[in-house]
């Protein structure tokens, strides 16, 4: 694949991993936005509830007990928390609710009736709660929550205030006097009485770990993420694709730009280019050019026609492609002239590999032609050459080859 778009697929993979983590961490905290809005949702609901008991307490139950107290049905002086104590009830039914979650193997929630006048002691509220109780009777809210992390686990806390005291409430909650004796008797005449009508006694409040809520959320998340790696997989494919296409291209442009279309070597664009930048790129050893030229091959063309010439050429290139090592470089710079640029460690080397080339082409027998010789002319890079000087004087050794009698080698040194 083509350096720069190999450079293109990392900077494109780079960047989808950066939007891939950027989605992810910003997905996180949307899914726990979500999770912690739906529980809040839950507790409310669950707190509603809660008050319409307290409502109905107050409303339906109570005038009930005390229209059967007028009556004389029941003793004026009768109180047992279980009929007449909305916190009691509100208690019980709780430590219920929390049997059946524990069947259902659902963390417990904890609830709480906090007040700062409590007639049970288990309802005092501590200094955090009298804060939010004060923050309720002034108005300030109706409903408060929070997200607490305590010894590492995770928690939602939700309260809203019960209904304001209204009348019936003080049968129990004004004076002790007033109160049922049996009352009296179970919680004393401190605690819980002297109360106004219209004051925020309590609120009702639930804790809840999110350990199950987040589980389950981590594992919508999951899916989230794992879903969104396969599209992104799949968009980075495609786009593997296109590259991988967009490269075939670009090898198959450059093929056509610097292949000869007939022989499939080097042509003379990139021979011209390789001739400018020889000086530039010494070596320590010795650089030679050298053109064979096929001899009499106008004949050829003559009388066996152009297409049998272009085979002559191409398996002409073959033979000469097969002979040449891994460093010298091959191409088609004319009609049916050929060109090596060659690394060799002296003259002598130089001389009898194109030596040898030559007796290859000559052992070669051409489909329909028959037997044919090259000349090759040879020269080596001179320190003060330039590109021009360095190939006349190859050109003017195979000039010297042909014009003394051809099918043979020439060396020119020195211009
Ligand atoms: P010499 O020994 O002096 O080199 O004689 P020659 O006949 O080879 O002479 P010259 O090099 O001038 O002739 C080259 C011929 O190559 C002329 C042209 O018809 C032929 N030729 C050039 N390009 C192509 C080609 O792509 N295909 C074919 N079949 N012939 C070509
Ligand atoms: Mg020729
Ligand atoms: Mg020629």
């Amino acid at each position: 694949m083509a350096v720069a778009n190999t450079k293109l697929l990392l900077k494109t993979f780079v960047l989808m991993g950066v939007v891939y983590i950027f989605v992810l961490l910003s997905a996180y905290s949307m899914f726990k936005s979500y999770a912690l809005e739906e529980n809040q949702a839950k507790l409310q609901d669950l707190i509603m509830h809660n008050k319409a008991l307290h409502t109905y307490v107050e409303e339906q139950l109570k005038p009930v007990i005390y229209a059967l107290k007028d009556q004389g049905n029941i003793d004026k002086d009768f109180f047992d928390p279980k009929l007449l104590s909305f916190t009691y009830m509100s208690r019980n039914i709780m430590q219920e609710y929390n049997k059946q979650r524990s069947a259902n193997k659902i963390e417990e929630i904890h609830y709480k009736f906090a007040s700062n006048n409590p007639r049970n002691p288990l309802n005092q509220a501590n200094a955090h709660e009298l804060q939010i109780l004060k923050e309720f009777s002034t108005n300030k809210r109706d409903k408060h929550h929070e997200h607490m992390l305590t010894n590492n686990h995770e928690y939602i806390f939700y309260a809203m205030p019960v209904t304001t005291n209204v009348e019936s409430c003080m049968q129990c909650h004004s004076a002790p006097q007033k109160a049922p004796k049996s009352l009296v008797e179970q919680y004393g005449d401190k605690a819980g009485f002297y109360e106004k009508v219209g004051d925020i006694r309590a609120f009702v409040s639930v804790t809840m770990p999110l350990e199950t809520e987040f589980i389950k959320m981590r594992r919508m998340f999951k899916l989230f993420a794992s879903i969104l790696l396969i599209l992104l997989l799949i968009v980075f494919g495609i786009i593997f694709y296109f590259i991988k296409q967009l490269d075939h291209k670009d090898a198959k442009l450059l093929e056509q730009a610097n292949k000869d279309a007939l022989t499939k070597i080097y042509n003379r664009h990139v021979f011209n280019e390789d001739l400018e930048n020889m000086n530039n790129q010494r070596k320590s050893i010795g650089q030679y050019l050298m053109i064979i030229d096929i001899d009499y091959f106008k004949s050829v063309n003559d009388t066996f026609g152009h297409a049998t010439g272009d085979i002559v050429l191409v398996q002409l290139s073959e033979i000469i492609s097969k002979n040449i090592r891994e460093h010298d470089k091959f191409y088609r710079i004319g009609g049916e002239e050929f060109a090596i640029f060659s690394l060799q460690n002296t003259l002598e080397d130089a001389i009898e590999f194109a030596q040898r080339l030559r007796n290859e082409v000559k052992m070669f027998s051409f489909e329909k032609v028959g037997f044919l010789s090259v000349s090759i002319g040879i020269t080596i890079l001179n320190a003060h050459d330039t590109g021009s000087k360095f190939f006349e004087r190859a050109d003017r050794a195979l000039y010297n080859a042909k014009n003394t009698g051809r099918d043979k080698v020439n060396v020119l040194l020195d211009s």
